[in-house]
C-alpha cells in the first residue's frame, strides 16, 4: 500500500501534499510579505514551541500582520499536524502570509492571511560535520541593515540570506558568515555564531542585527548552568580568527562545530572541548 500523503494544514483544514495550494495573488509569494518559523520535534513533541510562537507573533507584529488565530490554536495546529503525520523527530514549518490581494503592494487589500503548518521528516547534516567540524567563509553580502529590514523579523523575505548562501555554495562551503553594515560579525545564513576565548563564550548581541535564535538562547542557558561565562558582545572577524573554538547554533543544525574560517584553522583546527560539551548537553536536553 502506498504511504498516506503528507497532510498539510492551511487555515484549519488538512490537505494532501499535492493539493495544498495557495493563490498566486498571495503577497507571501508576490512580495515575501509574511512571517515564518522553523521548529524541531523530538519524540513527537515540538521543542520550545512557546518561544517559537512568541517570536512568530513578534515578527508578525513588526510587519503589522494580524495572525487570525490565537497562540493556543496555533500550538494545537502544530501538535495535530505532527500527530496526523505520525512525525516523531521532525521539522515543522509554520508560515503566515499576508494573504491574496491585488498586484499592488498595499497590504490592506489582503484581507485573509494564510496560516500554513507543514510537519515533515528532517534532513540532518552528515554526522562528519559534528565529528570533524565545518569549514565556512565570510561572504561579501552584508546582513540586512536593521533599519531597512530588521533581521529580528523572521520574514518570508530571505533573499539576503539566500544571496549569502549562494556565495558560500559557490566557494564550496555549506554555511557562510555574514557581517553587519558596521563590519562586525552578525550571523550565518541560517545559524547563530559563537566563539570561545580564554574559556569564555562570546556571541554577537541582538544589536549586531541578528535573528534572536531559539537554539542560541537554549545554548546560552546550558553554558551558564554549566558554569561557563557567556558574553553577548560585538565581535569582528579578527575575534573569530584568534578564537580557541567556534560553533554555530540553529534549529536544524542544533550545535555544530566550526574548525576553519576563511581558510584559517580555528584553534587547533578540531572541535574544541567546550563545543563538544555543549553538543552533549544539548543532546541530553532534547533526547532524554
Ligand atoms: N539566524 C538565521 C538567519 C536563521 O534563519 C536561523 C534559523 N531560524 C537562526 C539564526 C537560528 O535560529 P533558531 O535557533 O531559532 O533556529
Amino acid at each position: 500500500m502506498p504511504d498516506k500523503p503528507l497532510q498539510i494544514y492551511i487555515n484549519g483544514k488538512y490537505y494532501d501534499k499535492d493539493d495544498a495550494k495557495i493563490s498566486v495573488f498571495d503577497h507571501g509569494l508576490l512580495y515575501g510579505d509574511g512571517v515564518f518559523e522553523g521548529i524541531r520535534s523530538y519524540g513527537g513533541k515540538a521543542f520550545k514551541l512557546e518561544e517559537h510562537l512568541d517570536r512568530l507573533w513578534y515578527s508578525a507584529r513588526a510587519i503589522m500582520l494580524e495572525i487570525p488565530i490565537s497562540k493556543a490554536e496555533m500550538a494545537q495546529a502544530v501538535d495535530k499536524t505532527l500527530a496526523v503525520n505520525g512525525i516523531q523527530d521532525g521539522y515543522i514549518r509554520v508560515v503566515v502570509t499576508r494573504g491574496a490581494g491585488t498586484l499592488g503592494l498595499d497590504p490592506n487589500k489582503c484581507s485573509h492571511p494564510r496560516v500554513i503548518v507543514i510537519a515533515d521528516s528532517i534532513t540532518l547534516y552528515p554526522k562528519e560535520y559534528y565529528e570533524n567540524g565545518l569549514t565556512i567563509i565570510t561572504v561579501s553580502t552584508v546582513r540586512n541593515h536593521p533599519a531597512a529590514l530588521n533581521p529580528r523579523i523572521k520574514s518570508l523575505n530571505y533573499l539576503n540570506n539566500i544571496l549569502a548562501k549562494i556565495e558560500g555554495l559557490q566557494a564550496g562551503v555549506i554555511e557562510a558568515l555574514m557581517l553587519n553594515h558596521k563590519g562586525e560579525v552578525a550571523e550565518c545564513t541560517g545559524d547563530n555564531i559563537f566563539i570561545v576565548r580564554r574559556g569564555k563564550i562570546l556571541t554577537p548581541p541582538n544589536e549586531a542585527g541578528i535573528l534572536e535564535g531559539i537554539t542560541r538562547a537554549v545554548v546560552i542557558d546550558l553554558a551558564r548552568a554549566a558554569g561557563i561565562e557567556v558574553l553577548e558582545t560585538p565581535l569582528t572577524k579578527h575575534d573569530v580568527y584568534i578564537a580557541e573554538e567556534c560553533f554555530l547554533t540553529g534549529t536544524a543544525a542544533e550545535v555544530v562545530p566550526v574548525v576553519k574560517v576563511d581558510s584559517r584553522p580555528i584553534g587547533p583546527g578540531k572541535p574544541g572541548p567546550i563545543t563538544r560539551d555543549l553538543m552533549h548537553r544539548f543532546r541530553q536536553l532534547t533526547r532524554s
